[in-house]
């Protein structure tokens, strides 16, 4: 076994980076590029910052989250007495195209991130995009995009599996279109984080 230690270089100037501890966004102090730690090295990233609603207060951080675009397929499924409730309740059920909201960040409760997740998921918000972060720290982001789509399909089941009725057959197919990374602005409460958007 050999073990090869590189260095790490921006993705877009090449200069060498310092990685913090745990982070998965490296930041070039030379241009100033954040770049995507996966795989033992840097690769390029797509990744926006949305600007806090209420501009009066400053937001304490800004919490990244992977946006993952999925198709999905479902060719079978069998619901047990109900299934058409979902429908009247005004829901829609997930079908076709759809875009999931996965936190990123493992400094965040876990009691906010499951919620924000489906929330987010559910009602997808209305961003106003900001070129960089204003008034507030970058959260370091812990988590890779290949938990990030497992997260983004268990969000799927269990939103199918809340369906009125019991959920007896399943089949579909989970394809992801896009990954990328958005920063929300939070709020620090007394127990975890209040999203600013
Ligand atoms: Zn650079």
């Amino acid at each position: 076994m050999s073990l090869i230690l590189q260095q790490l270089k921006c993705s877009a100037c090449g200069a060498p980076l310092k990685s913090k501890e745990r982070d998965r966004m490296l930041i070039c102090s030379h241009c100033g590029t954040l770049s995507l730690f996966a795989e033992g090295r840097t690769c390029p990233v797509d990744f926006s910052i949305a600007a806090p609603k209420t501009e009066s207060i400053d937001p304490a951080v800004y919490i990244p989250f992977w946006v993952v675009e999925a198709d999905v397929a479902v060719s079978h499924e069998k619901i047990s007495g109900g299934g058409i409730s979902r429908k009247i309740s005004g829901k829609d059920r997930m079908r076709g195209m759809q875009t999931f909201y996965i936190c990123a960040a493992d400094a965040v409760p876990e009691e906010n991130s499951r919620v924000w997740n489906m929330e987010l998921t559910i009602n997808q918000p209305e961003l106003t995009l900001i070129p960089e972060f204003k008034n507030g720290e970058r959260m370091v982001m812990t988590m890779d995009k290949e938990t990030a789509v497992n997260n983004a399909e268990f969000i799927f089941l269990r939103y199918e599996t809340e369906i009125p009725g019991t959920l007896q057959e399943l089949d579909y197919d989970f394809r992801v279109k896009s990954t990328k990374v958005l920063y929300l602005p939070a709020y620090k409460k007394s127990s975890g984080y209040q999203l600013g958007v």
